[in-house]
């Protein structure tokens, strides 16, 4: 049987940057990935880097967005990470942090982003709500109903076609073994470790379609996205997640206009153009989740669009940057993602599963980084760098926790 330090399921942004992260300390790392790396959420994702409250963590009024601004600690290590991502890796992965923009066109959207600024300086968010004026300033290419708009210096994107590969790739040049195509199908305690049943689902180094051998891990790291509640399962523990299918467009490519992140205080809005010229709006809309005969979330199966919900986030993008109605949309997309019943991520040990961690939940490729550096600490045995009592996996027990 082969034997490594550590296991990391799942080849999503977050499973790559943990085994580049643990890779460079020397670790003997195996990750692998039932499809392709990036397959799933990561490579569907919009690319926000955004590390103010989004709208789905604000539009239930300042009592909830102040319980989900406790994984702030996480935004500002995650910004941080952004920063020196590229350089670090050693690839492009088309980061930008030029600043992002969330819009109030009413006087009650303007209220909600003083009150929610408030909270995010408390927690050491550099941010601050402009009049029209100074947002006009700062983005004249947005439309002037524009009320008012918090600004963050730090919020910005990046290309989610080339961040979960470089990281995959910086992993394999640190020694790290990364196998496409390889399914965890059992995870069992043995010898103070884990042995996996891998599965190989196509040619490639894990052999023949079907075949399947078993590996001996110190430790195992479950980064597999809306797949954590199985995964979970699997070793007899209880990681509530709720799948989310979400919708995404891409216009066709335009000259440099928009330069921030753009969001929005009162709708499911993001925005940004990507450095080819192509536009991205997105912000959350709902596509429908793919369904077995029971009505549960069937996760093999692709969600279908819904066009409401398309030309919702067209009219939304449009109201915000009137000069969008002239640029056509070259294809709309959806994906699945996850968060967790009380907003906040899912991060550290797996209860009752000892040298097992995981991390999930909400804007994990925003968060991966400082999700992916909270995990390699653990495995580690070293203490995190943040307080995880908010995240901790083990406030589930015995049933689920909701905000
Ligand atoms: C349309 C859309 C837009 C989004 N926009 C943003 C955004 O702008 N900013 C942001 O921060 N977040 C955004 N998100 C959320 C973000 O994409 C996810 O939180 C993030 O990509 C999750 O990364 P991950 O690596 O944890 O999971 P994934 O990318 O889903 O990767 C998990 C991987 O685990 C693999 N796996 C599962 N089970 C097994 C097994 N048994 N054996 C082997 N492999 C297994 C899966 O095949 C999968 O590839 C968006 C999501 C969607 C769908």
């Amino acid at each position: 049987m082969d034997r490594v330090d550590v296991l990391v399921v799942g080849g999503g942004f977050l499973g790559c940057a943990t085994a580049w992260m643990l890779a460079r300390e020397g670790a003997d790392v195996l990750l692998v990935e039932r499809d392709q790396v990036n397959q799933h959420a990561s490579g569907q994702n919009a690319g926000s880097l955004h590390f103010q409250l989004e709208y789905r963590m604000i539009e239930r009024g300042i009592e909830a967005a102040k319980l989900a601004a406790e994984a702030m600690p996480l935004h500002l290590e995650a910004a941080q990470w952004w920063e020196r991502l590229t350089e670090e890796v050693g690839e492009p992965l088309g980061v930008s942090q030029t600043g992002g923009l969330m819009l109030a066109h009413t006087a009650e959207q303007e209220r909600l982003l003083h009150a929610k600024a408030e909270v995010e300086r408390a927690w050491g968010l550099d941010v601050r709500v402009l009049d029209r004026e100074a947002v006009l300033a700062e983005a004249p290419y947005l439309s002037p109903t524009v009320r008012a708009a918090s600004h963050c210096p730090i919020e910005g994107k990046a290309d989610t076609r080339l961040a979960a590969p470089a990281l995959a790739r910086a992993a394999a040049r640190l020694g790290a073994d990364v196998q496409g195509r390889c399914e965890v199908v059992r995870l069992a305690r043995a010898g103070g470790g884990w042995t996996a049943t891998l599965r190989s689902r196509g040619a490639g180094p894990a052999g023949p379609v079907g075949t399947e051998r078993t590996v001996q891990a110190d430790a195992v790291v479950l980064a597999a996205g809306v797949w954590t509640t199985e995964l979970g399962a699997m070793i007899g523990s209880e990681l509530p997640t709720i799948p989310l299918a979400l919708t995404m467009s891409v216009t066709v490519r335009r000259p440099p206009l928009i330069s921030h992140l753009v969001q929005h205080a009162g709708t499911r809005l993001s925005l940004k153009q990507a450095g080819d010229g192509n536009v991205l709006i997105g912000g959350g809309w709902p596509a429908r989740l793919g369904r077995g005969p029971l009505g549960e979330a069937d996760l093999a199966r692709s969600p279908e669009i819904v066009a409401g919900s398309v030309a919702g986030n067209a009219r939304a993008a449009v109201a915000a940057v009137p000069e969008l109605a002239h640029v056509p949309v070259l294809r709309t997309w959806v994906g699945t993602t996850t968060v967790t019943p009380d907003q906040l991520p899912l991060v550290g040990a797996v209860p009752d599963a000892p040298g097992a961690f995981v991390a999930t939940g909400g804007s994990a490729f925003t968060l991966g980084p400082s999700f992916a550096q909270v995990l390699t600490d653990l495995v580690q045995g070293r203490p995190a760098g943040t307080d995880l009592t908010p995240y901790d996996p083990r406030r589930y027990r015995g049933g689920a926790r909701v905000g």
